[in-house]
């Protein structure tokens, strides 16, 4: 299935400390063990491990954000996961990332986020647009369709979805949102709730989503990576956007999504992995794609689970039968998901048509 790499597609669901290369992140617990910060030996066959339930995936990422936690690992790291999504030939995609405060390192949630936004303008492998000052004219330019299918992208539209982290209080969460607020020129588009889902209460952050939906700000929230049918139907309630995942639902779940239509990011190999759900053969991509539900395929975490978006393209094309045309087509709809401006829209549209016109 090597056509879904020159294949231009559309990453919305991608967690920027879960997308850092191995090697980058053995290189940095190195350095780190040899500065005394920490036992290389012992972390090492943690990060190389492939599977892991999901409890610990989330001990995983306090390991990695030990690691990467100073503004210039933040630039650095955000600036390889934009490189690597673009060699995937991803054209438009959602980046999110948890601001994070860090008195150690006089790091505030605004300056972590201001060590991103250098990440992405240092990207020199690709052109970036980030606050979506480029012409369009340019962009199609340089997304004729044979850059796209001969499989290097030569541009990459990039957007940022602040997350909160379930195990941070309602204050935290309000700063997240505000910073969203203040940030929109800058490539901020949108607010995600993220963490591990046995922590925390959903009311706890209900004030700041609203306020973020008050602020037009839109919203994707990680819903039913576990069985909790009071949380689920109060996320379902609260419309977002979007959400990602959908693993645990219960019928009453899925008749009230479907009537509600709203976008579920699907992340199969992370679900599979994780062992939240047991396999494709029953996993809900399957009745989702058949009943026409909105969804979108995402890697969720392409460093911890070891795939890319063309993977997942490929995975999904053998477990549920899907031809190339299909899997185009689902590619192209991810364009009515985004959280971006019409104007991105318009431009994500040539670039599919032009695509379009090369395959056949
Ligand atoms: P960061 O926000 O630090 O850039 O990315 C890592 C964070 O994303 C993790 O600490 C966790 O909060 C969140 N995350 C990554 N993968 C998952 C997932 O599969 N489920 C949930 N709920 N959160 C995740």
């Amino acid at each position: 299935m090597e056509w879904c790499v020159p294949m231009p597609k559309i990453e919305l669901h991608a967690h920027l400390n879960g997308s850092i290369r191995d090697s980058t992140l053995l290189e940095l617990a190195r350095e780190l063990g040899e500065k005394g910060a920490i036992v290389f030996s012992d972390v090492e066959h943690v990060i190389l491990k492939s599977d892991r339930a999901l409890n610990e995936v989330f001990k995983l990422f306090d390991l990695i954000h030990i690691i990467t936690t100073d503004h210039k690992t933040v630039a650095r790291i955000t600036k390889e996961v934009i490189e690597d999504f673009a060699a995937d030939n991803v054209v438009y995609l959602e980046l999110r990332t948890t601001p994070k405060r860090n008195d150690s390192k006089a790091m505030s949630k605004r300056s972590y986020l201001e060590a991103v936004l250098e990440g992405i303008r240092s990207v020199n492998s690709v052109e970036v647009d980030l606050s979506g000052e480029l012409k369009t004219d340019a962009f199609a330019h340089s997304h004729s369709a044979d850059g796209l299918c001969n499989g290097i992208g030569s541009k990459i539209y990039v957007r940022l979805l602040l997350s909160i982290d379930r195990r941070e209080t309602a204050e935290a969460a309000m700063e997240t949102v505000e910073l969203a607020v203040e940030l929109q020129d800058f490539g901020v588009v949108g607010i995600d709730l993220c963490g591990n889902p046995n922590v925390g209460q959903w009311l706890t952050f209900l004030p700041a989503l609203e306020y973020a939906k008050k602020q037009g700000i839109p919203i994707t929230l990680h819903c039913g990576e576990v069985p909790n049918p009071v949380e689920i139907y109060a996320m379902l309630d609260f419309l977002p956007k979007r959400i990602g995942h959908a693993c645990c639902l219960e019928d009453e779940d899925w008749k009230l999504l479907k009537r509600l239509e709203i976008p579920v990011e699907i992340c199969l190999t992370s679900n599979i992995k994780t062992e939240t759900i047991a396999s494709t053969d029953v996993h809900h991509f399957a009745d989702l794609y058949k009943s026409n539900h909105p969804l979108i395929l995402c890697t969720d975490d392409c460093g911890v689970f070891s795939t890319s978006l063309s993977a997942e393209y490929a995975l999904a094309s053998s477990a549920f039968g899907l031809g190339k045309r299909e899997m185009f087509h689902l590619a192209q709809k991810a364009i009515d998901f985004i959280f971006a401006s019409g104007r991105v829209k318009k431009d994500l549209k040539a670039i599919f048509a032009s695509a379009h016109t090369k395959l056949n």
